[in-house]
C-alpha cells in the first residue's frame, strides 16, 4: 500500500472547522475574530509512553485524548490536530484499529484531523493540537493566588493503579481491573470543565505526570506554596481501602496519566464550582489551599506524609 492510499484510508476524514483539510500542501483554517490560538503538541513513543503491544484502539484515543487535554487545561476550546507517526510497517489491522480509536476521540470532541506526516520508522505519534480561547481568558499556570482553594476533578490514581496492575505489581479483581485499565487507555479529557472554569478558576493544569508534580508547576510558575489533604481526594475505593499503605499513597499523589484537571479558585467560587460538579456529573474535590509560604505539605488526617518521591520524569 502505498504512503498516499494509507493516509487516503486512515487518516481523511470529513472536517467541519477548516477550509481545507488532508490532501493539500498545507492544512487552511479560520481563526475567529477576538479569540486566541492555542497550541500545544505532545509525543507517544513505543516502549516510553505505551506498551508495544498496546491495543491500537487505545493508543489512537489516548495519543488525541492527551492533547485534548492541554486544551482543557488552558480553558480553551480543541477543534484541529496534525498527526506526524512513525510507524515500523504497514500493518492494516493495526492501522485501522489506530485510526478508529483516534477519530472517535476526535468525534467525542469535535476535533479535526487536519494534516500530519507518515513515515517509516519506530512506532511514534506526535500531534499537535490547536484550540481557540477568547482574547485575555486563557487559565493558565502563573495565576495562582495566595488563599486559593486546590480542587481537583474526577477520580484520581486509577491509572497509575491500572499500571501498576499491567506491571503485575499489585493483582485487581473485577470490576477493579476494568475500570482502571480504562482509566490508563482511554481517558477522558475535561473540555467542558476546562471551558467553565474560564472566569474563575486562576490556574489550571492538567494531571499528566501526577498530582503533587502538576501541582509544584502551578505553585512554582505562581509564587506559592500549598497544603494538601490526602483523605480529600476522590479516589476508587480499592485505593481507599488501602490508604495506609506508602504505594498506595504515591499511586494517588505521583501517578500520573489521570488526565483529570488541577486548579485553584478564589473561596468566593465554592458553591458554583459545587453546582458545576452537579451539572458536569464529575466529581470535583477540594483538596487543599495554596499559601504564601513556599513548599508544599501534605497530611493524611493531619498526619504529614512523605512526598519526596516524585511523579514519573522521563529524564529522572
Ligand atoms: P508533503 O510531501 O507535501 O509534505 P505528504 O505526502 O507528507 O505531503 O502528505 C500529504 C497530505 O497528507 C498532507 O496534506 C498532509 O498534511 C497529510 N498527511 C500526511 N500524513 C498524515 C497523517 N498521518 N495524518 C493526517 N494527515 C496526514
Ligand atoms: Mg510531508
Amino acid at each position: 500500500m502505498s504512503e498516499f492510499n494509507l493516509i487516503a484510508k486512515y487518516f481523511t476524514r470529513p472536517v467541519q472547522h477548516a477550509d481545507l483539510g488532508v490532501g493539500d500542501d498545507a492544512a487552511l483554517l479560520r481563526v475567529a475574530p477576538r479569540q486566541q490560538l492555542a497550541i500545544s503538541a505532545d509525543m507517544l513513543v513505543a516502549g516510553t509512553h505505551f506498551f508495544h503491544d498496546a491495543s491500537p484502539y487505545s493508543i489512537g484515543w489516548k495519543s488525541l485524548a492527551v492533547n485534548i487535554s492541554d486544551m482543557a487545561a488552558m480553558g480553551a476550546q480543541p477543534k484541529w490536530a496534525t498527526l506526524a507517526i512513525a510507524l515500523p510497517e504497514v500493518n492494516e489491522p493495526w492501522l485501522a484499529a489506530f485510526s478508529k480509536g483516534f477519530f472517535a476521540c476526535a468525534q467525542a470532541f469535535d476535533v479535526d484531523l487536519i494534516g500530519g506526516d507518515t513515515t517509516r520508522g519506530p512506532l511514534t505519534l506526535s500531534i499537535q493540537i490547536m484550540g481557540e480561547v477568547p482574547l485575555g481568558q486563557a487559565i493558565q499556570r502563573n495565576g495562582a493566588k495566595d488563599g486559593d482553594d486546590i480542587w481537583v476533578s474526577g477520580i484520581i490514581g486509577s491509572a497509575a493503579l491500572g499500571l501498576a496492575h499491567l506491571q503485575a505489581k499489585v493483582t485487581l479483581t473485577e470490576p477493579t481491573t476494568t475500570h482502571c485499565l480504562n482509566a490508563l487507555t482511554t481517558p477522558t479529557p475535561r473540555v467542558a470543565l476546562g471551558l467553565a472554569l474560564r472566569g474563575i478558576a486562576n490556574s489550571c493544569i492538567d494531571i499528566s505526570d501526577g498530582l503533587t508534580a502538576d501541582l509544584n508547576h502551578i505553585l512554582k510558575a505562581s509564587n506559592l506554596g500549598a497544603k494538601l489533604s490526602l483523605e480529600n481526594i476522590h479516589c476508587h475505593d480499592y485505593l481507599r481501602a488501602h490508604l495506609d499503605d506508602a504505594n498506595i499513597k504515591q499511586c494517588i499523589l505521583a501517578g500520573g496519566d489521570d488526565y483529570e484537571l488541577l486548579f485553584t479558585a478564589p473561596k468566593s467560587q465554592r458553591d458554583y464550582i459545587q453546582q458545576l460538579s452537579q451539572q458536569l456529573q464529575l466529581p470535583l474535590s477540594l483538596i487543599g489551599e495554596t499559601t504564601l509560604q513556599l513548599g508544599l505539605t501534605v497530611t493524611h488526617h493531619q498526619q504529614a506524609v512523605d512526598i519526596t518521591k516524585k511523579g514519573f520524569d522521563h529524564f529522572g
